[in-house]
C-alpha cells in the first residue's frame, strides 16, 4: 500500500465513523444522506473493495431513493428504537451493558471519559448524552482517524503508531466490548431494514477494522524524522465533542461527596451522599456521622441504596413528547420544549375560555415530595390565572385524617417517636415501619423501648416484616374486622372494671347516657353500644371471634393487657383505615385510648393520626385558590365523568353547595395516580381514553408509567440527583435537608419549575409566578429564610446547603394533648364541645347512623366479610407497602425484584384449596378485572386473605389481563362513606390456578 492508498483508506475509515456516529446520534433525514453521498471521494471509496463499505454505499443509494412516507417510517423507527416514542429504547451507553448495573454514568461513563481526555477530547454539554453513547464513541473513532491522517501527511512515524494503538486500544476496551450485543438488540427490536442493516454492518465494519488496525502497527512507509504534532492543532469539528482547553486538560477528576436527599413519598428523607467524579455517580452513602446528642442516624433504606439503579436507568423519559397514538396506547412524538410550553400554555388558555376555570384539575402526586414541587408549583400558577377545582386528603390517610378530628378536634394527635422509649405497651395496630416508612426513626425507637422493657403487640392480618423483626407477639385479624376486634376489648375492660373511669368522666362527651350532650337520643351512647343495650348483641369476645377470626381468648388477655399495662401505646398504621369502614377503626381505636386514659401522657397515645406539631414546616407559598370548591381526592374520575352533579351533600364537594364544571384538563406531575394508583384501573382507563371528557392531559416523569402513557404532552422530569430543592419528614420535623445537585440533568430532562415558569410567561404570569426566582434554588434559599424566621436555630442557608442536613437540637417529646390533660380547665378540646367527643353530634346530625354512626362502633364493610359478593369472590385481598417500592417507584428496579419479588401472599390452607404450589402463576379476579400473579404460600398470611403489595406498574395484555399484577385492577372505586376516602384493602376476589 503506497501513502496515497492509505490516505485514502483513513479518509474512508473517518467517513464510516462518521456515519455510524451521526445514525446513532441524530434522527436520520434524507440531507444527511445526501451529504455523505455527496463526499468528495465517495468514488474512490467504492474502489477499496471492502464488502463492508459496498453494502453500505448500497444502503445509502437505497436511502436516498426514498419516497417521503419511507422517510416518515425511518423516523419514527428512530424514534421508537432512541428516542423512547414507544416506551422502549435501546441503551445506547457502554456502562449499561458493562458490569452488572445496567446504569448510566457509572465508572464505565468514567472511564471512558477519562479516555477521551487522554486524547485532549471532551464531550459537548449540549448534547445531553453520556460520554459513553455508541454514536459518540464512533465519533472519537473518527478524530483519532483524523489526528492518524495528519500525522501520515506530515510523515510522523511515531504519531501514527499513537493513534493506530489509541484506536485499537479503545475498540478492544470499550466499543467491541458492547457492540455486539448492542446490535443483536437492535436487530431484534428493529422493524425497519435500515437499522437492521447497520446493525450487520457496524459489527462486521468494527471486527474488519481490528485486522487493519493490526496490520497499520506493522507499517513502514515513512520516513523516520519525527515531526512534533500538536492534537490540539485540528480545528475540525467532530460531532458531540469538542478539544478540551489547556486547563481543562490540566483539571483533575476528584471524587466530591454531594449531600442529598431521598425524596419519595415515603414518611423518611434520608441522608443520600452522592460519590460524584467528573459528573458520574459511582456510589452512594448514606449517614456514615456517628449517633450523637442531635440525634441517631438518618441512613436510607434498602430503597435508598438502589436510587442510583432507579434513576440513572437508561429507560429515562428522554425529550418532550406528544402524544400522535389513541389516548393510554403511549404513542408519541418527540417535540421540541418549545412546542411543549406554547401547547401546555394555548390548552390553558382554551379550557379556561370554554369550560372555565373550575374544569382544570392538578392531580395528586407525589414522587417528587419535597417542598418545591410540580403539582404545589401548578397550583400557584392556576391560582393567579382564575383558579382550579381543588381537592382534599389523599391516598394514604383519607380516613384516619378526616375522622381523627371529630374525636379530638384536631389531626395533632400524636406522640413524638422518641416517646416510644416511656411506653410498657406498644400496640402496632395495622403498621409495619420496618417496611413502610413513616420516620426513619422508628425502628431505632423502637429497639430502645424494647430494650427498656416494652412489649410489642403487632396486629395485622399479615405477619409483617415488623412483627417479625420487632413484635412479642402477633395477633392476625381479617381485614376490615378492625373496629370489631377493639369493641370487644373495651367490653372486656368495661365489663371488668378496667377503664380509666376518672379520665372518661373528666375528658369526655358521650360515654354513657349521664354524659350525652342535650337535644339527643341519650340512648346512643357508647356503653350502650358495647353492652348491646338496644340491638341486644353485647360485642364480646366470642362476638368479636366470629368476625375477626381472633380466638376470644387471645381477645380477653390482649384488652385485660392494655388496659392493665401503663403507659401503652396504640400507634395506628395507614393500612386499616384504607378499608369501607375505615372510619370507624380510627374512632375505635380512640375510644381504646380514652377508656384507659392513656391520652395526654407519655409513654400513652391517644391513637388516631399521628401528626405532631414540632417545628416550622418550610413551604412555598401556592397563594389562595379564587375557586374555592374541593373534591375528595378520591373522587376525580367522578368529577370527570359527573362533575357538575356532584354536590357537598353526595360527594363530600367542600366549598361549593354544587361544582359549575366537569374535569376538563389534568396536570399530573410526577405522580401515578392517574393510572396505576387509582383504584378500579380498567374504569379509569374507559374515562381517560374517551378524549372529549378530559380534553387535555400534561404529565411530566421521569418514566414511561402507566399514568404517563395517558398524557397529551409528556415531559421528561429530573431526579432527586439532578436538581435542588428541600425536604422534611413526614410528621416529625426533627430535622431538615437540602437537595444538592449531585449531576446534570439527564437528557432533556427538566425540573418542572423551569418549564411553568415559560407556560407562565406565555400567558402573562411570569412575574407574579416567580416573584422574581429565576431558580429554584432562589426559591429554596427564600423559603428557607422565612422558615429560619420562626426557627432561629437554623445555620444560615450557605452552611445549611454545605451540610445537607441540620438536625434539630434534641427538645421535649411532643405529647398530644398534655395540656388539656394537666389543666382542662384553661384548655379545652378544639372540638364543638371542648371535650373528647365520644359521641359527635357533627356526625349525629348527618342522620346516616347505619354508615356513619355518632359513636365508635363496629360496621360490616362493604367488600367485607358479610358482603353477599363473598359467595362469588370468598377471599379477601388487601394490599401493602413493600420495602422493595416507596407506592410505585422502584418498581422498574430489579435490584428491588430481588429483594423482594411482586408475589401474591396466600394462605396454605387457601392455596391447597385451589391445588396451588409455590411460584405457580395464577389468576386473581373480580368483576373489576383480572390480574396475573405467581403465587407465594406462607402461614404469615391468615386464612381467607391473599395480599398483593400496592405500586407494581399496570400492564395489560391483549385481553386485558394485567399481567404485572397491580392491585388496583382490582380494588375498588366506591368511597368510604364520610371521609370519602378510598378503601383500596376492601376487596373480594377469586384465585385459581393457570
Ligand atoms: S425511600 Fe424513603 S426511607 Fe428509603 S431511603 Fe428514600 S427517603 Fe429514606
Amino acid at each position: 500500500m503506497n501513502k496515497e492508498e492509505l490516505e485514502s483508506q483513513i479518509q474512508l475509515k473517518i467517513w464510516v465513523y462518521n456515519f455510524f456516529a451521526v445514525s446513532l446520534l441524530k434522527m436520520p433525514s434524507k440531507e444527511i444522506i445526501d451529504n455523505f453521498l455527496d463526499y468528495k471521494k465517495i468514488q474512490q471509496f467504492e474502489k477499496v473493495q471492502l464488502k463492508e463499505v459496498e453494502l453500505l454505499i448500497k444502503q445509502l443509494r437505497k436511502l436516498k431513493s426514498y419516497k417521503n412516507e419511507e422517510w416518515i417510517k425511518i423516523q419514527e423507527e428512530y424514534s421508537s428504537l432512541f428516542e423512547g416514542t414507544r416506551g422502549f429504547n435501546i441503551p445506547l451507553w457502554e456502562s449499561v451493558y458493562k458490569g452488572s448495573e445496567n446504569i448510566l454514568l457509572d465508572e464505565n461513563t468514567l472511564k471512558v471519559q477519562q479516555y477521551y481526555k487522554k486524547w485532549g477530547i471532551g464531550v459537548i454539554r449540549d448534547i445531553k448524552q453520556p460520554c459513553d453513547h455508541i454514536g459518540l464513541e464512533f465519533s472519537f473513532m473518527a478524530w483519532l482517524n483524523k489526528f492518524m491522517l495528519k500525522s501520515l501527511i506530515r510523515d510522523n512515524i511515531n504519531d501514527f503508531k499513537k493513534y493506530v494503538k489509541g484506536q485499537l486500544e479503545f475498540l478492544n476496551n470499550h466499543i467491541v466490548t458492547f457492540l455486539s450485543s448492542f446490535c443483536e438488540i437492535l436487530r431484534k427490536k428493529s422493524t425497519h431494514e435500515f437499522y437492521k442493516e447497520i446493525s450487520y454492518l457496524v459489527l462486521d465494519y468494527v471486527n474488519q477494522e481490528m485486522d487493519s488496525l493490526l496490520k497499520l502497527k506493522e507499517i513502514k512507509i515513512f520516513n523516520d524524522n519525527d515531526v512534533n504534532i500538536q492534537l490540539h492543532e485540528d480545528d475540525e469539528k467532530q460531532i458531540g465533542l469538542y478539544k478540551l482547553s489547556e486547563d481543562e486538560i490540566k483539571q483533575e477528576e476528584k471524587m466530591e461527596v454531594i449531600s442529598t436527599s431521598g425524596r419519595n413519598n415515603c414518611g423518611g428523607r434520608c441522608i443520600i451522599k452522592a460519590h460524584v467524579k467528573g459528573g458520574n455517580i459511582i456510589k452512594l452513602t448514606t449517614d456514615t456521622e456517628e449517633e450523637s446528642a442531635a440525634g441517631p442516624q438518618i441512613r436510607a433504606c434498602v430503597r435508598g441504596r438502589g436510587y442510583r439503579k432507579t434513576f440513572l436507568s437508561p429507560d429515562r423519559l428522554k425529550y418532550p413528547m406528544k402524544r400522535v397514538g389513541e389516548r393510554g396506547e403511549g404513542i408519541f412524538k418527540r417535540i421540541s420544549w418549545q412546542e411543549a410550553v406554547d401547547t401546555i400554555a394555548s390548552e390553558i388558555r382554551r379550557i379556561k375560555k370554554e369550560y372555565g376555570p373550575e374544569s382544570r384539575y392538578i392531580n395528586y402526586s407525589t414522587g417528587v415530595s419535597a417542598v418545591l414541587r410540580g403539582d404545589r408549583l401548578s397550583r400557584r400558577l392556576l391560582a393567579l390565572d382564575g383558579g382550579y377545582l381543588g381537592y382534599y386528603n389523599d391516598y394514604s390517610s383519607a380516613c384516619i385524617k378526616y375522622t381523627t378530628p371529630y374525636t379530638y378536634g384536631t389531626i395533632y394527635a400524636g406522640n413524638s417517636t422518641k416517646d416510644l422509649v416511656n411506653s410498657k405497651l406498644i400496640i402496632l395496630w395495622g403498621h409495619n415501619p420496618a417496611e413502610t416508612i413513616f420516620d426513619p426513626l422508628m425502628g431505632y425507637y423502637l429497639k430502645k423501648a424494647k430494650e427498656a422493657g416494652a412489649k410489642i403487640i403487632v396486629v395485622d392480618p399479615r405477619y409483617s416484616d415488623t412483627a417479625a423483626g420487632f413484635s412479642d407477639q402477633w395477633i392476625g385479624l381479617k381485614p376490615t374486622t378492625d373496629s370489631a376486634l377493639m369493641d370487644a376489648m373495651a367490653y372486656v375492660i368495661l365489663s371488668e372494671n378496667l377503664q380509666n373511669q376518672e379520665f372518661i368522666d373528666k375528658y369526655c362527651l358521650g360515654f354513657d347516657k349521664d354524659h350525652m350532650p342535650e337535644g339527643v337520643d341519650k340512648g346512643e351512647n357508647y356503653y350502650s353500644y358495647v353492652f348491646g343495650e338496644r340491638d341486644g348483641i353485647p360485642k364480646t369476645p366470642e362476638w368479636a371471634e366470629k368476625i375477626t377470626g381472633v380466638n376470644q381468648k387471645t381477645i380477653y388477655k390482649f384488652a385485660r393487657e392494655y388496659a392493665t399495662t401503663k403507659p401503652s401505646a396504640i400507634v395506628q398504621g395507614y393500612g386499616p383505615q384504607r378499608n369501607s369502614n375505615g372510619e370507624q377503626t380510627i374512632r375505635s381505636s380512640t375510644m381504646l385510648a380514652c377508656l384507659t386514659g392513656n391520652v395526654g401522657i407519655k409513654g400513652g397515645s391517644a391513637a388516631g393520626a399521628t401528626y405532631i406539631k414540632q417545628h416550622e414546616e418550610p413551604k412555598l407559598d401556592v397563594l389562595d385558590n379564587p375557586y374555592k370548591a374541593k373534591i375528595p381526592t378520591f373522587l376525580w374520575t367522578d368529577a370527570i365523568l359527573r362533575g357538575t352533579e356532584m354536590t357537598s351533600k353526595n360527594d363530600g364537594v367542600q366549598g361549593v353547595d354544587k361544582l359549575k364544571s366537569n374535569i376538563k384538563m389534568i396536570i399530573n406531575l410526577a405522580g401515578n395516580t392517574l393510572i396505576n394508583q387509582h383504584s378500579d384501573i380498567n374504569r379509569t382507563i374507559e374515562i381517560l381514553k374517551d378524549t372529549s371528557k378530559c380534553e387535555f392531559i400534561v404529565c411530566s416523569d421521569l418514566f414511561m408509567t402507566p399514568s404517563a402513557k395517558f398524557a397529551d404532552i409528556l415531559l421528561p422530569g429530573t431526579s432527586v440527583f439532578e436538581g435542588v430543592n428541600i425536604t422534611t419528614p413526614w410528621s416529625q420535623g426533627d430535622y431538615i435537608m437540602y437537595n444538592n445537585q449531585a449531576i446534570e440533568p439527564l437528557f432533556d430532562g427538566r425540573f418542572e419549575y423551569d418549564w411553568l415558569k415559560e407556560v407562565a410567561e406565555k400567558i402573562g404570569l411570569k412575574e407574579k409566578f416567580t416573584e422574581g426566582h429565576e431558580t429554584v434554588e432562589e426559591w429554596a434559599k427564600g423559603i428557607y429564610e422565612e422558615t429560619r424566621k420562626n426557627e432561629p436555630e437554623l445555620p444560615p442557608f450557605d452552611e445549611f446547603t454545605k451540610r445537607g442536613v441540620y438536625k434539630y437540637k434534641p427538645r421535649d417529646s411532643y405529647i398530644a394533648f398534655k395540656e388539656q390533660i394537666e389543666d382542662f380547665d384553661n384548655n379545652p378540646f378544639p372540638t364543638p364541645s371542648g371535650k373528647i367527643e365520644i359521641f359527635s353530634k357533627r356526625l349525629y346530625d348527618l342522620n346516616n347512623p347505619k354508615e356513619i354512626p355518632s359513636i365508635p362502633k363496629y360496621i360490616d364493610a362493604f367488600e367485607g366479610i358479610n358482603d353477599p359478593k363473598r359467595e362469588i369472590f370468598p377471599l379477601q385481598m388487601i394490599g401493602w407497602h413493600t420495602k422493595r417500592r416507596c407506592h410505585s417507584i422502584h418498581d422498574n428496579n430489579d435490584w428491588m425484584e430481588e429483594i423482594e419479588p411482586h408475589k401474591m401472599w396466600i394462605n396454605p390452607s387457601d392455596a391447597e384449596a385451589r391445588n396451588i404450589k409455590e411460584d405457580d402463576l395464577v389468576e386473581v379476579w373480580n368483576d373489576r378485572g383480572i390480574i396475573q400473579i405467581k403465587a407465594h404460600i406462607t402461614r404469615r398470611i391468615v386464612k381467607g386473605v391473599i395480599a398483593v403489595a400496592q405500586g407494581a406498574w399496570y400492564r395489560a395484555n391483549k385481553e386485558g389481563i394485567d399481567i404485572r399484577g397491580n392491585i388496583n385492577t382490582l380494588t375498588i372505586s366506591k368511597p368510604t362513606p364520610l371521609a370519602k376516602g378510598n378503601p383500596q384493602h376492601s376487596n373480594l376476589v377469586q384465585v385459581r390456578l393457570i
